[in-house]
Parts: structure tokens; C-alpha cells; sequence
């Protein structure tokens, strides 16, 4: 078989590859640990950093077309691929994704409306902050995920003690927005130009991390406006590949975009058991060259992620396993993990997808499961 490549060796490298393996591809790794939920799956592993010239230049001949599973690769190294095979998505896409500076920049010349914010380079430009960004959220621009890296402030003064804390340049001072809810958009673009799109999102975070994906297929006009919005910024980049884009819908009906991800995301979990094809498939058949893939909605579908506080919920101080018979036995569930074998506080080990034949019924059994596991939050009906 041919070999497709992935630049990153986490959760969703690993379910990359089991797509991959499952269409008649060999997947070769390049990540630097020796054990990670990727490695323990994949045909051939590459231990060596993601700037190592010679490990990539190896990954780039022996793979028909590699991708990465997160932002922060270095540019370079997808440029040092690109001289030999096929990156996707390319530099030029991932770039405005690693540096939030970048990236509202971007997506403001999409004519995409992003949160009111300012850049902070130096101490000096926190005196000339605008009134209206507080409250706010500084954020560092660069390497900041589930929440990591970000600070509520309410003034000036706290705005200070959090660019202290940072200690990094550049962040972003966000305003704090009146969030109504937060969807997301999953799509795939082919090198041809041509898009597919999934059915819109519904998320909600816990601490900053995705916890439950509402998904009930009813095409709103905000949700029409959010594929537009996203698939514009598709084009935009000349993406290739499988791109999230997460938007704030306000309380007075405003789309708002807040930030993308140039790979699968979380939020497009359920598409491995509610959508003919997967994200993952997605990714593979762009690789590939292979047509797009059917985004069709077969089921409303419930995600609810598994963080490591489900192993560590016990009396004994030892991890322990959820009963996962119990959730198993409940109507249309399907349980993903991810071969980590440490549990640590806020960290993704797996999910649940459900699917049910309405909605309500899908909700109904994620807060069956919510209870079992004792997870922080609810699915919902919006009323
Ligand atoms: P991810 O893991 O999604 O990459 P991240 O660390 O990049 O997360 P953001 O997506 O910027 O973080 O923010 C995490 C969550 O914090 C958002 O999904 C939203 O719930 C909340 N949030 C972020 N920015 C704002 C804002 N400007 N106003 C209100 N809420 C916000
Ligand atoms: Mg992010
Ligand atoms: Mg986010």
C-alpha cells in the first residue's frame, strides 16, 4: 500500500491513521516520544523532532502526501516538505492559525467579524488599551490550547498582573463577549478548490476544554452564515485538508469568529459515528487525491469528551477505570479512547459518541452517561 504521513503522534494522529489503515493506507509517523497513542497504531515511526531536517526529508520520500495533527509545527518543516511531497494543509494555511494576531488579522480580511481586541508586543501598549476590551481575556497569540494560556480581567490593573504572569509576546486582550451559545464548522477542501461541509455544532466548554458537542442537523440561518463565513476563510487560505472554525453567537444574534484549527477537531468527533464519513476519512481522501467524502447527517449525535478527572474520581488514590459496561449498554453509544495510559486532571483520554433517532432522544441518553461518570456538564434542548 501507499504511505500517507502525520506530523504529531496524539489522539488525532491516532484516529487519522486508523482512517488511513482502514482505506488500504500505511501511515508513518514522525513524533519525538516513543510511546503515544499514535506510535502503538502506526505501520512505521520516525522518532525525531518536528525540525529534524533528515527525519523529514525520510517522511517526505517514502509518503504520497503528509499532514499535521496540530498547529505548531514549525513552518519551516512544512516547507522542507513541501519541496518532496505533499503538505496539507500547506505553511501558507497553518501560519495565520499558530498567532492569534495572524489569525484576526486574516479573518477580518475574510470580512469575518472577530471579537474587538488589540495586540500587546511590549508593556507599553497595555497603557493604550480601549475602554471597551474589559472585561476582557488576555490570551497569548502563540501555543495556547483548551484554555492554557488565557486570563479573565476586569481592569487595567489585572490586565498587568496577567501580561506578568504570561510572560510570553505577543497576547491579545479579547473583550469578554455575552456568549448565547458557541458552534463550530467542520468542512474539507480538496486541492481542486472544492468544499464539503459538516452539519454545524453546537458546543459547550468546560475550564476553557470542550465538553459536550450538540449536533441535530437543522440547517439555522446563523449556522448557514457560519459555513459561508467559514468556508470563505477555506478559499482564503487556499486550504487543503479538513479545517474547524469556532464561532461565539451572541446574545443579540451576532456571529462572531473566534478561532480555527487546520486539522480534524474535537467538535468533529461525531462525525466518526453520525456522518457517512468522517473527519478523519476526510483528511485521508484529500491526502489521497480521492473524491470528498459524504458529510450527510445519519443520526443527531451527543460528544461527550473523557477527560482524565473520570479515572481519578475515586476514594483510592489509584487511577481507576469507568464502568464502561454500564455505559456500553445504554442505546447508540460508542466509545472511543485513546491508548493513553495516564490519567492526569483536564486531560483528553477519549469520548462518547451518541446517536438516537431524534435529538432529544440522543440528549436524554448523554445525560444518562453524564450522570454515570459524574462529567461536568449537561447536554441541552435550546429552548
Ligand atoms: P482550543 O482548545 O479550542 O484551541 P483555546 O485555548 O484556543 O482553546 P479559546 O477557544 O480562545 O481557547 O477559548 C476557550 C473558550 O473560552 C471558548 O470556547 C469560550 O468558551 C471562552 N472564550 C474565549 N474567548 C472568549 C471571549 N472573547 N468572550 C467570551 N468567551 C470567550
Ligand atoms: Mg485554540
Ligand atoms: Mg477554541
Amino acid at each position: 500500500g501507499q504511505w500517507l504521513g502525520v506530523l504529531g503522534a496524539g489522539q488525532l494522529g491516532r484516529m487519522f491513521c486508523q482512517a488511513a489503515q482502514s482505506m488500504g493506507y500505511r501511515v508513518l509517523v514522525l513524533d519525538p516520544d516513543e510511546v503515544s497513542p499514535t506510535a502503538d497504531l502506526a505501520d512505521d515511526h520516525i522518532m525525531a523532532a518536528y525540525d529534524d531536517e533528515k527525519a523529514l526529508g525520510e517522511m517526505a520520500k517514502r509518503c504520497l502526501a503528509v499532514t499535521t495533527e496540530f498547529e505548531n509545527v514549525p513552518a519551516r518543516s512544512l516547507e522542507l516538505l513541501s519541496r518532496r511531497t505533499h503538505v496539507m494543509p500547506g505553511a501558507r494555511a497553518v501560519g495565520p492559525a499558530q498567532d492569534r494576531c495572524l489569525e484576526k488579522r486574516f479573518i477580518e480580511s475574510m470580512g469575518v467579524p472577530v471579537a474587538p481586541f488589540a495586540e500587546i508586543r511590549e508593556l507599553s501598549d497595555l497603557e493604550h488599551l480601549p475602554e471597551g476590551l474589559f472585561p476582557g481575556i488576555l490570551k497569548v497569540a502563540q501555543l495556547g490550547y483548551d484554555g492554557k494560556g488565557q486570563w479573565r480581567v476586569a481592569n487595567r490593573q489585572e490586565v498587568l498582573s496577567a501580561f506578568e504572569q504570561a510572560q510570553r509576546v505577543p497576547c491579545v486582550l479579547e473583550a469578554k463577549l455575552d456568549l448565547a451559545y458557541e458552534l463550530s464548522v467542520v468542512l474539507a477542501r480538496d486541492t481542486q478548490g472544492k468544499q464539503v461541509v459538516y452539519p454545524v455544532s453546537r458546543n459547550i466548554h468546560h475550564d476553557g476544554i470542550l465538553a459536550v458537542t450538540h449536533v441535530d442537523g437543522v440547517l439555522t440561518d446563523t449556522a448557514r452564515a457560519a459555513c459561508q463565513a467559514a468556508g470563505q476563510i477555506a478559499d482564503g487560505l487556499g486550504y487543503h485538508g479538513v479545517l474547524c472554525v469556532e464561532f461565539f453567537v451572541l446574545k443579540d444574534g451576532s456571529l462572531i469568529a473566534n478561532e480555527m484549527a487546520p486539522r480534524p477537531h474535537n467538535s468533529g468527533h461525531y462525525t466518526q459515528n453520525a456522518c457517512v464519513s468522517s473527519q478523519f476519512e476526510q483528511q485521508v481522501r484529500v491526502m489521497a487525491g480521492l473524491p470528498l467524502g459524504d458529510t450527510r447527517l445519519l443520526a443527531p449525535a451527543v460528544m461527550l469528551n473523557l477527560l482524565g478527572d473520570v479515572w481519578l474520581r475515586h476514594q483510592s488514590d489509584q487511577p481507576q477505570e469507568p464502568d464502561w459496561d454500564a455505559v456500553l449498554s445504554k442505546p447508540g453509544t460508542s466509545l472511543h479512547l485513546y491508548g493513553k495510559r495516564c490519567a492526569r486532571a483536564g486531560r483528553k483520554m477519549g469520548h462518547i459518541n451518541i446517536t438516537a433517532p431524534t435529538f432529544e432522544q440522543a440528549v436524554g441518553v448523554a445525560n444518562e452517561i453524564v450522570d454515570l461518570l459524574d462529567l461536568p456538564c449537561r447536554a441541552v434542548v435550546p429552548s
